[in-house]
């Protein structure tokens, strides 16, 4: 009933030369006593959205260092995923809460894949809340279980919290993007472990500015003007709307300027097409505002080129859990605008790799001021791409795992 996921061959030489030789032999050093450990994986989709994004480079990663590592995609289906996106929401401070209902199909379909998940495994990573109730369920499955946290539960809806908080107590180890976001009560283990973007996927390496051209004007924008990007889930707390309200500020003085809206939807997000329909309407048919996602095409390279090509990328969000879109802007060198929320912060210096607003007013002037002057955003982007290279690529990311294995065996 879980999906394995099947993924492509990595080979970790192939970062060398961009993350250096030292963090390469750090790596196989800590993985030489993990051999031939096996390691499931287990995460709600494997479809949009920052965890599967990360999983397909991180597990490939982690085989071609010698552990025997699997991703499985729990088994759900629509109530289940309507009672998880509320979870999600409440986590990230909704005030609505589940109902009893609701928590009782979080917990029965947790127990349906506690039932099917297979034995004997050393290590079980459990990504999310969505299957975080598995090793109160089944703990015998594996030797020690992890739970990683990918989003921000600083300031989360207090029930629903109370409520997960004795199923992930339970976990030996878990990982958290920063301090802030470990909730009071956890028992210890606790790491504090931000995740990281693969350079060398199709979304992330260099791309000539001659082929983001190319593909961008297939998407109908003018490359002779000047262009505001942001990539994202079609979801509230990444303000796709306040994104609109500040591109038409910035319109007034500049009325060339154009957005490109590039939104995926996730297979475990059913209020993704409506939040969606919400944007369209926003966006009241303007021709320069640019709204694609990924039933339009928009793939890998496409958002690549979109990153690569936009005078300025904006991440306006309210709520970041990290914001993998942050660091895949940086490293392609584009001055960069974000919400002063969340794991955005730890990627940006204000004013240094980039600026954090938390207006819609800020944003436009800030847009307004990198339009105006390209020799700012080159600054700002050359010194994004070297924060990007120092902390925020998989390798780093990928020892940190390692090094949490050999504790936890
Ligand atoms: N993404 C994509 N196509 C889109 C929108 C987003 O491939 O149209 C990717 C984006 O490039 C990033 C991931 O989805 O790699 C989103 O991760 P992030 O951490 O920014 O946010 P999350 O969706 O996990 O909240």
């Amino acid at each position: 009933m879980l999906q394995p996921v099947v993924l492509a061959h990595k080979s970790l030489a192939d970062y060398t030369h961009i993350v250096g030789r030292d963090l390469i032999e750090e790596i196989r050093e800590l993985a030489e006593p993990l051999k031939g450990r096996r390691v499931v994986h287990l995460s709600a989709t494997a479809f949009g959205g920052g965890v599967s994004e990360i999983l397909y480079t991180l597990v490939p990663l982690m085989r071609d260092v010698g552990l025997e590592v699997e991703w499985q995609v729990i088994y759900g289906r629509e109530e289940f995923f309507n009672s998880t996106k509320l979870m999600h929401n409440a986590l990230q401070g909704n005030p609505q809460d589940l109902t009893e209902e609701q928590w009782h199909v979080w917990r029965s379909y947790n127990e349906m894949n506690a039932r099917e998940l297979s034995r004997g495994w050393d290590v079980c990573v459990v990504h999310d809340p969505q299957p975080a109730a598995l090793p109160s369920l089944a703990p015998e499955k594996a030797r020690a279980w992890i739970w990683r946290c990918h989003i921000d539960i600083s300031t989360p809806n207090p029930q629903t919290l109370e409520q997960l908080l004795p199923y992930i107590q339970r976990y030996p180890a878990s990982l958290f993007h920063v301090q802030g976001y470990v909730p009071d009560g956890m028992n210890g283990g606790v790491n504090i472990v931000p995740p990281a973007i693969d350079p060398l996927t199709p979304k992330n390496m260099a791309l000539s500015h001659d082929d983001a051209v190319y593909v961008c004007r297939q998407f109908g924008i003018d490359v002779n003007r000047p262009m505001i990007c942001q990539v994202s889930r079609f979801d509230p707390w990444k303000d796709p709307l306040g994104v609109i309200d500040a591109y038409r500020i910035v319109k007034q003085s500049r009325p060339d300027v154009q957005l490109a809206l590039v939104g995926s939807m996730a297979s475990d997000d059913p209020e993704g097409w409506d939040f969606y329909n919400s944007t369209l309407a926003h966006a009241a048919g303007d021709e320069d505002i640019h709204i694609l996602n990924n039933f339009n095409n928009v793939g890998a390279i496409e958002v690549n080129a979109f990153q690569s090509l936009a005078d300025v990328v904006v991440q306006k969000s309210t709520r970041e859990g990290f914001g993998l879109t942050v660091s895949e802007a940086l490293w392609k060198g584009r001055p960069f605008i974000g919400g002063d929320v969340g794991g955005i912060p730890l990627q940006v210096t204000d004013g240094v790799t980039g600026y954090l607003v938390r207006s819609v007013g800020d944003c436009a002037a800030r847009c307004l001021a990198i339009i105006e002057d390209p020799s700012l955003g080159s600054s700002l982007g050359r010194q994004g791409k070297e924060h990007v290279r120092a902390n925020f690529l998989t390798p780093r990311y990928l020892r940190d795992y390692l090094r949490i294995f050999s504790e936890v065996l």
